[in-house]
């Protein structure tokens, strides 16, 4: 499969359907091809020869879609980079990702306003399709490569299982570009000649226009993190006739509690429900199932799902070796999705990525069991935790805190609220003298590290200490300082 030319086809057949809305702008698959075509060319001139990847900074606009395609036409990856991220964290993904040129959608619309014919096609199935960026224990975030391979293995599994026409189906986007799980709606519905409707943070930080735009999206297949369904959920209206057409649902990326997948069956009776798994690194999911009564009646928490076909997920105890069938154990995913690794890494890669039987095997660091074929997810083995879909290490967060002029040191904690991260706290010793209340001082920490994180990695709250409590061998005790906190 190609996934360019199958897009490609759809601005041939059908130039005028709509590809893309995002507010009050549209953009067609005609324009989607013409002017993919254009930027390809330009980013052909501009570096012949060279194939470092196109940061693309922007959000929901129809030009992040047009940048995407055009770069990968020139040949090149492209490091989607949403405007949620501050500069300076931004800035530090596109030195580590060697761009040379960062395109805004400003700047897309420019260079695309004289039509140009695209360049010859010359990229392989191993050639970087996207790089995308996530959080690194250190402090710097990593950028994992996915391939034309990896996406056309997902996209092929994903379209054959769930049975999409080339009816015009409507996708909901929620989650910026710079998460995979916006690949899944973004690339699903592109090939399917599709029309992806994009929800922006206007419309997020707003419940009223957020129901007001999904009312009349005429969306029929909702991908979403399951918390964002849930916050729809507290809605009332948000129900089957606020949006008739909705024919399934498919969420990744945290845990589908067994409430929230239950309310939706009876709230949306003509749809289903999907339940998948899986990491960045093996391109978006992995695993899937449908949940529905019967499954909802049989297990609770709910399985993450079967592997897709050609792609093994095995459980395996800390040496590597397989667990029987019931028993605990890491997840690895082995086969055609997973990614050759982190970009210019090959110390991270090394640890986590390995040859199997003539694939690329990932472990996963999360735990996990496997039962007549179904996968259950259990966990994290590590500090890497998901607040409200989006994927921290808690390291990241502490290298950054640590970074600040005003802290001496840093430990950061999940807060759980009902078996669920809900937010997290900081646990601070100042390198300064404590000005203010504790509010005024945290507010003021936040700010700070709000000029290097993303709103989503701020703590909510701050605990100022003078020590930590140490462990026997000399490191912060985070089991009583998580006492502190309850
Ligand atoms: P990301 O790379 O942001 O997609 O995050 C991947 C991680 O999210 C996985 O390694 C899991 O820890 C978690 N995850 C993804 N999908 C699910 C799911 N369906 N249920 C529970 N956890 C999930």
């Amino acid at each position: 499969m190609d996934i360019v030319a199958e897009i490609d086809a759809w601005g041939r057949e059908t130039p005028e359907r709509i590809a893309h809305q995002s507010g009050a702008r549209c953009l067609s698959y005609g324009e989607l091809l013409a002017r993919s075509d254009t930027l390809a060319a330009w980013l052909k001139r501009e570096g012949d020869g060279d194939s470092s990847p196109v940061a693309v900074r922007g959000h929901k606009e129809p030009e992040m879609l047009i940048a995407f395609l055009g770069a990968v036409k020139a040949g090149r990856p492209y490091v989607p980079i949403d405007v949620a991220i501050p500069e300076q964290r931004a800035e530090r993904i596109i030195a580590t990702s060697g761009a040379k040129i960062v395109l805004t959608p400003d700047r897309v619309a420019e260079i695309t306003a004289d039509a140009q014919p695209a360049p010859e096609r010359n990229w392989k199935a191993a050639d970087a399709f996207y790089i995308l960026f996530t959080s690194g224990s250190t402090g710097e975030p990593k950028g994992v490569v996915i391939t034309h391979a990896n996406l056309a293995a997902f996209i092929t599994w994903m379209r054959a299982e769930q049975r999409f026409g080339t009816g015009p189906e409507t996708f909901l986007n929620q989650a910026p570009f710079s998460f995979d799980l916006s690949v899944m709606d973004l690339y699903l519905s592109l090939v399917t000649g599709g029309t992806l409707f994009s929800i922006g943070k206007e419309e997020v930080a707003s419940l009223k226009r957020l129901y007001e735009a999904l009312g009349r999206s005429g969306v029929s297949t909702w991908v979403s993190t399951p918390s964002f369904a849930q916050m729809c959920l507290i809605e009332r209206t948000f129900a089957q006739p606020m949006l008739p057409s909705l024919r399934r649902f498919l969420f990744c990326g945290e845990t589908l509690a067994p409430e929230t997948a239950s309310q939706l069956i009876e709230r949306f009776p003509e749809a289903e429900v999907w339940n998948t798994y899986g990491p960045t690194e093996a391109t978006v999911a992995t695993t899937s199932v449908r949940v529905d009564r019967a499954l909802l009646d049989a297990w609770s928490p709910l399985p993450v799902g079967y592997a897709m076909p050609g792609t093994r997920v095995l459980i395996h105890d800390e040496n590597g070796r397989p667990m029987p069938s019931g028993e605990r154990g890491e997840i690895v995913i082995a086969g055609p999705n997973v990614s050759p690794g982190y970009l210019g890494r090959p110390d991270l890669t090394g640890r986590v990525f390995s040859e199997l039987d003539g694939t690329v095997a990932y472990r996963t660091g999360d735990w996990g069991r496997e039962r007549d074929g179904l996968i259950f997810f259990e966990g994290r083995m590590d500090s890497q935790v998901k607040v409200n879909g989006y994927r921290i290490e808690l390291g990241d967060l502490e290298a950054n805190l640590r970074a600040l002029p005003e802290i001496a040191d840093a430990v950061v904690l999940p807060v759980e609220k009902a078996g669920r991260i809900e937010s997290l706290a900081a646990c601070v010793v100042l390198a300064v003298a404590k000005t203010g209340s504790d509010f005024e001082m945290s507010t003021r920490l936040k700010s700070r590290l709000s000029e290097r994180l993303p709103a989503y990695m701020l703590p909510r709250k701050f605990v100022f200490l003078e020590a930590f409590p140490m462990t026997a061998n000399g490191k912060a005790d985070r089991r009583k300082l998580a006492e502190l906190l309850s």
